[in-house]
């Protein structure tokens, strides 16, 4: 009997394993099929500077309008196109679309994109930056390029050089999600970037715990004296407004001033911005 029993449990497990290949691979196709039929759509979401109250870029979020399952979000999605190489060039249409889309902004009004690390495999990913820049006529300067600290664990040598070969077109560097690696001080220490952004769990608790507040203002305090700017991810009440901005964050990112919005809602919330701006001081 235990040995039936056994069998039962193996083939039960053998069941659950089959159905997640399956759905592994439905969505790996349908991750193919996506680009083709133009599904992808990037939001994008507004970084206020704190010192103007103005917006100083956008953060463009890749977003996914399955036809049956409806706005797929990208910590969905993302991680099966990393595993089949399906983020290369879905990262280089989020590049050239996020261009494209900027160059009808302000001229004073960036766009950051995110970068997988996979994406600098091959050693295309600069060639492929500075063609989306010249395609789209956007200055270099006004995009900003944000990686992990993954970007830096592996082949860190080669992805240096990429880092390099990036900021050498003109383009800023982000270090995104700051403080959830392993070893994000020594990332530091290996490339002069143009921003931290400090993730948002630290930012979460900001008013309530002791030990979050002086994290975010050592991390503050650091990014200032080593010329970056330092930008607390989200951010969503006036009390945690209040607490990162006293604690020496530069930039703001949250849901307080706004939400990723498609394309078309740019405008929208630049105007928003500017009068909830005028309604503080
Ligand atoms: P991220 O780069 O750290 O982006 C910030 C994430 O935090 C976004 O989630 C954003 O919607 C969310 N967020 C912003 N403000 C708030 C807030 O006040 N409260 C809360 N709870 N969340 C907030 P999203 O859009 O789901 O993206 C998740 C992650 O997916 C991104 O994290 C990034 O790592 C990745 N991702 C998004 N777009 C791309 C892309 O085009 N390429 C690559 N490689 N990764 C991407
Ligand atoms: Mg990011
Ligand atoms: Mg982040
Ligand atoms: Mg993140």
């Amino acid at each position: 009997r235990a040995k039936e029993d056994g069998r039962g449990v193996a083939r039960f497990f053998q069941a659950d394993m089959d159905a997640k290949v399956q759905a592994r691979r439905e969505l790996e196709m349908d991750l193919r099929a996506a680009l083709v039929r133009g599904e992808f759509e990037l939001h994008y979401q507004p970084v206020v500077a704190v010192e103007s109250g103005e917006v100083s870029a956008f953060e463009a979020l890749l977003r996914w309008r399955h036809p049956t399952r409806g706005m797929v979000p990208p910590d969905r999605f993302i991680p099966v196109a990393e595993q089949v190489g399906l983020i290369v060039p879905i990262g280089e249409w989020v590049l050239r679309t996020a261009c494209r889309e900027a160059a009808n902004w302000p001229a004073t009004i960036r766009v950051a994109v995110n970068l997988s690390a996979v994406q600098f495999k091959g050693g295309k990913l600069a060639a492929i930056v500075a063609s989306a820049l010249a395609e789209a006529g956007l200055a270099p300067r006004r995009l900003e390029l944000e990686i992990t600290e993954s970007v830096l664990l592996r082949d860190s040598d080669s992805n240096l050089n990429h880092l390099n070969q990036l900021r050498a077109l003109g383009t800023r560097i982000s270090m995104d999600d700051f403080g959830t690696g392993y070893s994000s001080l020594s990332y530091l220490r290996s490339f002069p970037f143009d921003k931290i952004k400090i993730d948002r769990s630290f930012v979460k608790d900001v008013a309530g715990s002791q030990g979050d507040g002086a994290i975010v203002r050592a991390v503050a305090g650091l990014g200032t004296s080593l010329g970056m700017i330092t930008t607390a991810e989200g951010v969503e009440t006036r009390e945690q407004l209040a607490r990162v901005v006293a604690d020496g964050c530069t930039e703001i990112q949250g849901y307080l001033f706004g939400r990723p919005v498609p394309a078309g809602e740019v405008q929208d919330t630049l105007e928003r911005i500017r009068l909830m701006d005028k309604g503080q001081n």
